[in-house]
């Protein structure tokens, strides 16, 4: 391709509004344009890079026996009605004007839709049907570029299968599929098991890559693959031990004093002798949650130890509850549930509120002095400490979702009566997988993760050319004939060569684009270096640079890329 009858527009400047190194490297590249909000245009470059991730999606897609469908942005309401997602999504469905019709977040109704009637007896199944689609989602703040766009390209799969046993076959070749596909995109990615949100179902992972540009937190172990959200994340803390003779329980006077940090300094204490005291309101009760210092409350897992949502308590609802306000609330007296976090258990001599404004009470055994306490996992899991499965230091980062999958069950099918006989004849509903792959993401995160401070950097199995060729003064007849034949005799070769034939621009300018788009191997024809009938070569990932005989270039080159 020849950059003077292309259109790449490369930005020197780096535009306002991207903040992560992916989207501000896609502007400046050239190889996308915004529209608005959330709304990307993919220009030749980009679209290029898009094409050979869905290439790569296709192919191992269609190797564990996916049919490639295509189905309408444009559905019906009506059947979105039939399964009540058109309330689940809410705001980030897209209506139209006029309202029988929606503009599909995903497809599993319109695929169940195409499966009923259709797949009927167990003789049918297994089935996995794909699709590379577009999606429409109203998300709310689109940032990041086109990680999350208000449309974006989904690779998306649903697996039909007689029974849950048959499913976890489905699952696994995705699992696999899913594997080989960020594997060959080059992308460094790790597995968290999930919950499955406004999809319903029961088992589901996620692909995921680090990125502080990830709206998701997460706690990884590098040893052992152990990886969950931080919602739901175990972790071993440092053990926590009392000291001293047992005390009773006495009661200090502390004006003033509110947070862990003003009590440990009153009393010249450690964070760890103090237990914080929160409430809560669950189903219109109050409980009391324990906290070791000045650790937090997980309120996902709080939630699902209770089973019920939680909100925090008002200021005049403590007051009421415990006779104190929020500083002064503690375990001692209180007469609602009361829930500690395990570093608790077995502490004593601890500190807490008094339900007494400016008191505390110290000399607190929970296990003796609160009857019927209960303890459980509360708290978030942090870098540095154990994994809980092999023992070693984890890592709590950011992380963006590349990709997910899901066992549906029968949702769908049940929602859309989609039923097939089976083996004795009788109609059983549709056993379901879906599975996504957001195909901008791909190419987004690839770049979070290759990337230095000129540009992009491809690599040799992924990118949009092998070589970018640069003629320097290509007004010169010589510098353009040793080049145009360059261009000519590697294409011949096999491979894909952007060559900057540019006219008017500078050779610095020139430098700089070619670091900018990354492409693995940069050709550089000036007409010095032709003197002596060399060129040079530049490794873009490494900076190795060097001149060689133009009859040398082709063994060179394919040494080059062997290498890289
Ligand atoms: P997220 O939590 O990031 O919003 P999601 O859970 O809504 O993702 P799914 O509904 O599972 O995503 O969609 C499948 C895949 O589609 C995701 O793994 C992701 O790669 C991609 N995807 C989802 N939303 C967007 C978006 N707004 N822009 C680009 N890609 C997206
Ligand atoms: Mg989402």
């Amino acid at each position: 391709m020849r950059i003077s009858k292309s259109f790449i527009p490369t930005l020197k400047e780096v535009p306002t509004d991207a903040v992560i190194p992916s989207h501000v490297l896609m502007l400046r590249a050239g190889l996308v344009r915004m529209l608005s909000a959330g709304i990307y245009s993919f220009l030749p470059v980009g679209y290029k890079m898009v094409k050979k991730v869905s290439d790569i999606i296709r192919e191992e897609m269609d190797a564990i026996g996916g049919q490639e469908f295509h189905l309408p942005a444009l559905n019906p309401k009506e059947i979105w009605e039939e399964t009540g997602r058109v309330e689940a999504f809410g705001d980030t469905m897209f209506h139209l004007k006029n309202r029988d019709y929606v503009l599909a977040p995903t497809h599993e109704e319109i695929m169940t839709y195409h499966s009923k009637g259709v797949l009927k007896s167990y003789k049918d199944l297994p089935q996995i049907w794909y699709q590379i689609q577009t999606k429409f989602r109203n998300e709310a703040r689109p940032r990041s570029g086109v990680i999350r766009g208000r449309q974006f390209l989904m690779k998306d799969s649903y697996s039909f299968d007689k029974s849950f046993e048959a499913l976890d076959e489905s699952y696994d070749l995705h699992d696999k599929a899913y594997r080989k596909i960020f594997e060959r995109c080059g992308i460094d990615f790790f597995v968290v098991g999930a919950s499955s949100g406004a999809m319903g179902g029961s088992k589901s992972e996620e692909f995921m890559v680090q990125s502080d540009a990830g709206e998701d937190t997460v706690a990884h172990c590098k040893t052992c693959g152990y990886a969950a959200n931080v919602e739901v994340a175990k972790s071993v803390p440092a053990e926590v031990k009392s000291t001293g003779d047992k005390k009773e329980v006495y009661e200090i006077h502390t004006p003033n004093v509110k947070s862990i940090d003003e009590l440990c300094e009153f009393l010249s204490i450690h964070e760890q002798e103090t237990a914080k005291s929160r409430v809560y309101i669950v189903d219109d009760k109050p409980v009391l949650i324990l906290m070791l210092g000045n650790d937090e409350v997980n309120e996902t897992k709080l939630e699902s130890v209770l089973g019920a949502s939680v909100r925090p308590g008002h200021p005049e609802e403590l007051k009421k509850i415990t006779g104190a306000d929020a500083g002064s609330i503690g375990p001692v007296g209180f007469t609602h549930r009361i829930i500690a976090d395990e570093r608790l258990k077995g502490l004593y001599n601890l500190f807490s509120g008094a339900n007494k404004n400016d008191y505390h009470i110290g000399g607190i055994d929970l296990e003796r002095d609160v009857t019927d306490i209960e303890f459980a996992d509360l708290r978030t899991a942090e870098t540095g400490e154990k994994c809980v499965r092999c023992g070693k230091e984890i890592d709590v980062f950011k992380a963006i979702e590349l990709g997910h999958i899901f066992k549906l069950g029968t949702k769908y099918s049940e929602g859309l009566g989609a039923n097939f006989l089976d083996e004795s004849g009788i109609a059983k509903p549709l056993v379901m997988g879906s599975y996504g792959i957001g195909v901008e993401r791909v190419l987004a995160c690839y770049i979070e993760q290759n990337y230095d401070e000129k540009g992009i950097v491809w690599k040799k199995e992924f990118t949009p050319f092998d070589i970018q060729l640069l003629a320097l003064n290509i007004k010169k007849d010589a510098v353009r004939e040793v080049a145009d034949k360059l261009y000519d005799d590697l294409g011949d070769k096999g491979y894909e060569v952007l060559y900057d034939d540019r006219v008017d621009a500078q050779a610095g300018f020139k430098f700089n684009d070619a670091d900018l788009m990354g492409v693995p191997i940069q050709i550089v024809v000036g007409e010095r270096n032709l003197k002596e009938n060399k060129v040079e070569y530049k490794v873009r990932k490494t900076g190795e640079r060097d001149l060689v005989a133009i009859d040398e270039l082709y063994s060179k080159i394919e040494e080059l890329t062997s290498n890289l």
